[in-house]
């Protein structure tokens, strides 16, 4: 059997059971394919299996795998955002998970409408605070929100994290929690597009079934399903 199959086949066991654990639908929670450095025809490999949600870190390597793949793929970008790409970044993906400053924001904001768009956006959180990591700190957050308020071609759906890398996946629950309580804080105030509910962006291939317990709705899943990145 193929390997990428079997993957797909025990990491969709893996969300279900946990979501379950947890008390939650496992419907609530959408595996994001992290398919940096992995060739078309492995992607294509996924789709033929039903994965259809890929998500990308380079931009010019995310734009040359958009115009060669079917167009039943669909596409986040989840790495770090220069300001000069925004408008690549505003135009060919259905989320960009990593805003996390507000010049990003108003350049992400200005393509979306040159475009004709509204976007959808996270808001990215350094929640363990190392100096070396991107996005806004936990304490910046609030003001970066309700400045993105004012962008009327952004929807802001939620929040996203990359934790410390940690052997023990138990030792990063902390980090998804922390990410989910300022969620719902901000949340209350009503600093996303939805009321009812909101995106939480958190959980890759060595800790995603702990932050399926902590509430995450989209885990970024790479090595585990494609094996190791050369
Ligand atoms: C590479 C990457 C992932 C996937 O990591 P794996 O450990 O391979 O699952 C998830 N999120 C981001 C932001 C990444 O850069």
């Amino acid at each position: 059997m193929s390997a990428i199959k079997e993957n797909l086949e025990q990491i969709r066991n893996r969300i279900e059971r946990a979501a379950l654990r947890a008390g939650r639908d496992p419907q609530s929670v959408r595996l994001v394919a992290v398919s940096k450095k992995i060739a078309p025809p492995l992607i294509e490999e996924a789709m033929a299996w039903g994965q259809t949600l890929f998500g990308e870190n380079y931009m010019q390597e995310a734009k040359e795998k958009i115009s060669r793949l079917p167009a039943a793929a669909r596409w986040h970008f989840i790495g770090h955002i220069q300001s000069k790409k925004a408008k690549d970044a505003a135009t060919l993906f259905d989320l960009v998970h990593t805003v996390d400053r507000l010049k990003l924001a108003r350049e992400l904001d200005k393509h979306a409408g040159l475009a004709g768009r509204i976007l959808p956006v996270l808001v990215q959180i350094n929640v363990s605070g190392e100096t070396q990591k991107e996005g806004v700190a936990p304490a910046g957050a609030e003001e970066l929100l309700v400045a993105m308020g004012g962008l009327a071609n952004l929807r802001v759906q939620g929040l996203m994290t990359m934790p410390p890398l940690l052997d023990d996946p138990e030792d990063v629950r902390p980090f998804f929690r922390t990410l989910r309580q300022l969620a719902e804080h901000f949340a209350a105030k009503g600093y996303f597009a939805r009321s009812d509910g909101f995106e939480l962006s958190m959980g890759m291939s060595g800790d995603f079934e702990v932050a399926i317990e902590e509430g995450a709705t989209l885990v970024r899943v790479g090595t585990a399903l494609f094996g190791p990145r050369l």
